[in-house]
């Protein structure tokens, strides 16, 4: 949750908290750019360094909560802290009374994602890419092991490198 008082708007967040391990390295890498990232892609991002909360509701989810703050910190994440009860109410005065534990991370935060996907994709423009929307991707052309091309539904795309991004949902479906 964002900590109220601190950020008015509710927006997706910025988050390192709970992610899958195979994530950690890019998620470090994003939550130190994250700070200059407006700057770097000349635009508005709503960005905002609000933290990010996670709550344990009884003993047993407050014991959970301290071994994952451990995992967090063996995955490079040293800004998470477990917070006790007193802790949590002193960030978020409005709890329930349920709370009894927190785990918190400062350096995180919310941002705008369709201002964050436009502002990339201009900045990529400005780089002189192509930027494509309602372009499907209909198969991937391959030369021996390597791929070397894509059709789409404007044609063949040829590249030195192609980069599959069609979601993880793409293999569920299959
Ligand atoms: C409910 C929900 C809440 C979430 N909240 C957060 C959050 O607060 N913070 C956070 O960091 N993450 C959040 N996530 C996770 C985040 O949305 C994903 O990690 C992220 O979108 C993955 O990005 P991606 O570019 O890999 O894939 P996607 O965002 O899935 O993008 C893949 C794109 O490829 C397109 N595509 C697929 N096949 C083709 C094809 N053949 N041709 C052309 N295009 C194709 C799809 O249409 C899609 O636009 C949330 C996810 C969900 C479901």
């Amino acid at each position: 949750m964002a900590v109220p008082g601190r950020n008015p708007c509710h927006r997706p967040g910025v988050r390192p908290q709970g992610l899958h391990p195979a994530e950690a390295v890019l998620a470090r890498a994003a939550l130190a750019r994250w700070p200059t990232l407006a700057e770097e892609l000349e635009a508005e991002l709503q960005y905002r360094k609000c933290g990010h909360l996670l709550l344990a509701e009884n003993e047993v989810e407050a014991e959970h909560l301290q071994s994952f703050v451990q995992r967090q910190h063996e995955l490079g994440f040293a800004d998470v802290a477990f917070l006790d009860r007193k802790e949590v109410f002193r960030l978020v005065p409005g709890l329930g009374e349920q709370v009894t534990a927190g785990s918190f991370s400062p350096a995180s935060g919310q941002a705008d994602p369709r201002l964050t996907t436009r502002a990339f994709a201009t900045a990529a423009q400005r780089q002189g890419a192509s930027y494509w929307t309602s372009t499907a991707c209909l198969a991937l052309q391959r030369v021996a092991d390597r791929v070397v091309g894509a059709q789409t539904g404007r044609g063949l795309v040829q590249a030195e490198q192609i980069v599959l991004a069609a979601g993880a949902w793409l293999f569920h479906e299959r």
